[in-house]
């Protein structure tokens, strides 16, 4: 098995024959340690006294998406020479998690939208990353995914959605559904079943419930996660030009191929997110075991609190140090299907246990909304499925581990 000899790019897995995701340079360590920290200063003053508020009002932070776009967290992983910064995927992984330390949704907002950023960087014609990454780095267009369907969740060969062929266009009929922004969206990277096989379209569309033959059918309610738009989208006929194919004419057929390679990215940001939720969580919980008193001593000296302390603590420096090693390969160039899928599923879990000792450490008022656990504790489950489930993320692990052990 390929392993890290402890330089800065390990070596992990490769594509498939055909597929390539270019290396992305590495940002100095100053540059980003100031980043990273800057964002950590604005979220600590202009997030976390809204949060739980928005929050619970499922309100879009209108305010607090400005300024994210004014620090140009729309453009971080976009080149430089199209208008982003130009960032790696360690600086990416640090900004995500800061935010999700004040609000997870924070993060959702930026995710599919550098997902789709990611495909057009890496599997873009000339002329789609000239028309569309200036306005994305900006945050002036805003990209979202659309994968999934009622009836092809993990089952992503069930697609069903279509483009069918007509002259110089294609005409789409289907019905998607989790779209995570769809409705704010002006750039949709969305698979749909051609004749040559699952193809990705980048669809534009005017942001809004509805824009030519495309409707958004549904909000959907979520146990957290609020604040931002999951919805279900409709296509009745919507027709895009030939030129809307990711990577045209060589793009047809290779759309699914294209997206799980860039879900890659996605399963960094889940990782990241996972492990600034779990990080808001302990330090809340380390803290206030040191204030409250039972038995005439703050609780942080019962041993059984000093267990639970023990393990979060591990577990969190853990999943951060998987999802570093997720995006360094990631960033190298290499095949990281296997690492980001560790770090996803290690840091997700682990954000369920800290979440969930974090408030038995608070006691009854861990229960309440008068603190943010209760938010957290809503929050993290959509980490154990988005992206693809964990149990799929085992099924991505060990074929990936099988493949290079492969002997004989
Ligand atoms: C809030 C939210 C936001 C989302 N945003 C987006 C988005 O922006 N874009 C997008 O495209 N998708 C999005 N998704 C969809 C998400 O990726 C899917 O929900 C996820 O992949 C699981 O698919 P499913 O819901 O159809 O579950 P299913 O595939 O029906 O799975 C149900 C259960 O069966 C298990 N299972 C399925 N197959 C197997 C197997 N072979 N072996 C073992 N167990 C299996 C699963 O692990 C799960 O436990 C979002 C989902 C949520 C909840």
């Amino acid at each position: 098995m390929a392993r890290d000899a402890g330089g800065t790019a390990p070596r992990c897995g490769t594509y498939a024959a055909g597929v390539t995701e270019a290396p992305i340079p590495e940002t100095d360590p100053g540059v980003r340690a100031e980043i990273v920290e800057g964002v950590r200063r604005w979220v600590q003053r202009e997030v976390v006294p809204v949060a739980s508020e928005l929050e619970h009002a499922d309100e879009f932070p209108d305010e607090l998406v400005a300024d994210m776009r004014q620090m140009g967290l729309f453009g971080i992983t976009i080149p430089e020479e199209h208008g982003g910064l130009g960032l790696d995927l360690l600086t990416y992984a640090g900004v995500v998690e800061e935010l999700s330390a004040g609000w997870m949704s924070l993060s959702g907002i930026i995710n599919t939208h550098h997902i789709a950023a990611s495909l057009l960087v890496a599997h873009g014609t000339e002329d789609q990353r000239r028309r569309w990454l200036a306005r994305m780095a900006t945050g002036e267009l805003r990209g979202c995914l659309s994968l999934s369907e009622p009836d092809a969740g993990s089952d992503t060969r069930n697609l069903s959605c279509r483009a069918r062929r007509d002259g110089d266009t294609y005409v789409i009929e289907g019905t998607k559904s989790w779209v995570t922004n769809g409705e704010r969206a002006g750039l949709v990277a969305l698979a749909a079943r051609t004749d040559e096989g699952i193809t990705c379209f980048m669809v534009e569309k005017e942001p809004g419930p509805r824009a030519g033959g495309i409707t958004v059918v549904r909000h959907i309610g979520k146990l957290g996660y609020k604040g931002l738009e999951t919805v279900e989208m409709h296509y009745a006929g919507h027709r895009v030009g030939a030129d809307a194919v990711l990577g045209g004419p060589d793009g047809l057929g290779r759309g699914l191929t294209f997206m799980l390679a860039a879900l890659e990215v996605g399963r960094i940001n889940i990782a990241a997110r996972a492990v600034g939720v779990a990080r808001a969580a302990f330090e809340a919980a380390i803290t206030y075991a040191q204030q409250r008193r039972t038995f005439g001593r703050p609780i942080a000296e019962h041993q059984a609190v000093q267990q639970k302390l023990a393990d979060m603590g591990t577990a969190l420096t853990a999943a951060r140090l998987l999802t570093e090693h997720a995006a360094r390969c990631r960033q190298a160039g290499q095949r990281a299907d296997v690492e980001a899928g560790m770090a996803k599923l290690f840091a997700s879990e682990t954000a369920l246990m800290v979440v969930t000792e974090a408030m038995r450490i608070h006691g009854g008022v861990g229960y309440t909304t008068d603190l943010p656990i209760e938010r957290y504790y809503r929050d993290v489950p959509l980490m154990l499925i988005g992206e693809g489930t964990n149990e799929i993320q085992r099924m991505v692990i060990a074929r990936g581990l099988i493949a290079r052990y492969r002997s004989g």
